[in-house]
């Protein structure tokens, strides 16, 4: 029988390859996407719930908008534009958001909760694999009648650009995801999502179709 697997999907490129990647294992995947508020929120909520619809897997989004209000008086609000990697919340919010992931595995009564957080993630970072192995400790500790919840990053030690060639491999409609910090028309290219985005495709030598500005 298919182990199952909750997934938290934000509708990024890695993210939607580890779906993808998953279903072809042939993993009964459930699939989580927390609002956080971010400026390009609706591109990657459409993003991550067409890759729910094309793959027919459960997709549940939930709302963490006051996560903002929260964060507000001590971050730089600039940072909300995605404008300075130290107060992007994408980082700060990561340990609160995998938390809920757990979550919500719990509640689903499924004990794997995959992440797709690459190698570049980890710079500057030595003991992320640590903290991600003392959180997955956490979900016994609790109270043992609760599903036990282990963190799962398969692509740890994978680039960006071995992602895009596994997601090429795998058949992802990379024209889908959304990587751009902002909400425009087209991916700017020029944000730090936009260009771990580019040089991915360019170092996988794998055709970028996104679509940028001008
Ligand atoms: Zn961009």
């Amino acid at each position: 029988m298919a182990r199952d697997a909750v997934i938290l999907l934000s509708g990024g490129l890695d993210s939607v390859v580890l779906a993808y990647d998953l279903v072809r294992q042939g993993r009964q995947v459930r699939a989580v996407h927390f609002n956080i508020d971010r400026e390009a929120e609706d591109y990657e909520f459409n993003a991550a719930k067409n890759t729910a619809l094309t793959l027919d897997f459960p997709f549940e989004a939930v709302d963490l908008c006051g996560m903002k209000q929260m964060m507000l008086g001590f971050m730089d609000v600039d940072g909300w534009r995605g404008e300075a990697d130290i107060v992007c919340p994408d980082v700060s919010a990561v340990p609160s958001l995998v938390a809920m992931g757990m979550y919500y595995a719990q509640l689903a009564g499924i004990g794997e909760l995959y992440l797709a957080t690459i190698r570049e993630q980890t710079a500057g970072r030595p003991s992320l694999p640590q903290f991600f192995d003392a959180l997955s400790d956490t979900s016994r500790l609790f109270d043992p009648k609760y599903t036990e919840v282990r963190i799962c990053n398969p692509y740890l030690t994978k680039s960006k650009a071995e992602v895009i060639e596994l997601g090429q491999r795998l058949g992802v409609p990379f024209e889908r995801t959304w990587s751009c910090h902002f909400a425009l028309a087209a991916h700017c290219g020029k944000c730090p999502g936009c260009q771990a985005r580019t040089q991915g495709f360019t170092s996988a030598r794998v055709a970028d179709p996104t679509r940028y500005l001008a």
